[in-house]
């Protein structure tokens, strides 16, 4: 009994992925399997961006095929889920902000593990209140592909002399996978097949989504 009551009171930990998921792929199915598993995280809350502040020069695919994307390579995990919470808000959707509401639903004891890979976090001085961000959650920063490891590490290093043990290095294998590579694969009419879910893929076919993008 004495360990049902224990394990009752015990907070969550929830992780968020933020992405812009165009088209959401292995690479950050991984990344958010990984950090569920290393972190004991309750479950991953997928949160398609829904205007990308860093892309905003870009063309970025339709929100609303975007989080019907990410639902459909999601919806086997009982300990994912996907929130619409930054494509109903007007504006930049802004890390900060969706914290801030994410805090409010989960209350302060809630432990908030914000997940990212290693490019994002070689842009967290770009983010908007990255000082005020840094204390409001923890960061998971998974290693990637094709990006400097020491720069990576010394990156994480200054976080930690700036703000304290905030954000913790997840290896994690090396998937050579990003959204915009599948973007040119599929324009190209390449086979994406293998790099991202096959319920994902089907609905890009059905579609008929990046024939005609450019980036
Ligand atoms: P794009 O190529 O369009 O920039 P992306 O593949 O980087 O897209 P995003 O939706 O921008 O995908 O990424 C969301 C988060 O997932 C980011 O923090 C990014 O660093 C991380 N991520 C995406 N792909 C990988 C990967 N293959 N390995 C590690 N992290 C990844």
């Amino acid at each position: 009994m004495a360990y049902l009551k224990e394990n009752k009171e015990k907070p969550e930990k929830i992780g968020i992925l933020g992405g812009t998921f165009d088209p959401i792929h292995y690479g950050h199915l991984v990344i958010a399997q990984w950090a569920k598993e290393e972190f004991s995280l309750d479950k991953v809350l997928f949160v398609p961006a829904g205007t990308p502040p860093h892309k905003l020069h870009k063309e970025v695919l339709m929100g609303k095929h975007r989080y019907r994307m990410t639902t459909l390579a999601t919806n086997t995990n009982p300990n994912f889920k996907v929130s619409s919470m930054e494509m109903n808000r007007l504006g930049p959707s802004y890390t900060i902000d969706t914290i801030k509401d994410l805090r409010k639903e989960y209350g302060k004891d809630t432990f908030l593990y914000f997940i990212t890979g290693a490019d994002s976090v070689l842009d967290f001085y770009t983010w908007k209140d990255y000082e005020e961000l840094i204390k409001s959650c923890y960061f998971i920063a998974a290693t990637r592909e094709g990006y400097d490891v020491e720069k990576f590490n010394q990156r994480i290093e200054e976080i930690h002399e700036l703000f304290g043990h905030r954000i913790f290095k997840m290896d994690i294998p090396d998937l050579d996978i990003s959204s915009t590579n599948l973007r040119k694969r599929i324009n190209q009419g390449k086979s994406v097949k293998y790099l991202l879910p096959e319920t994902v893929e089907q609905y890009i076919i059905e579609n008929k989504l990046y024939k005609d993008l450019k980036g």
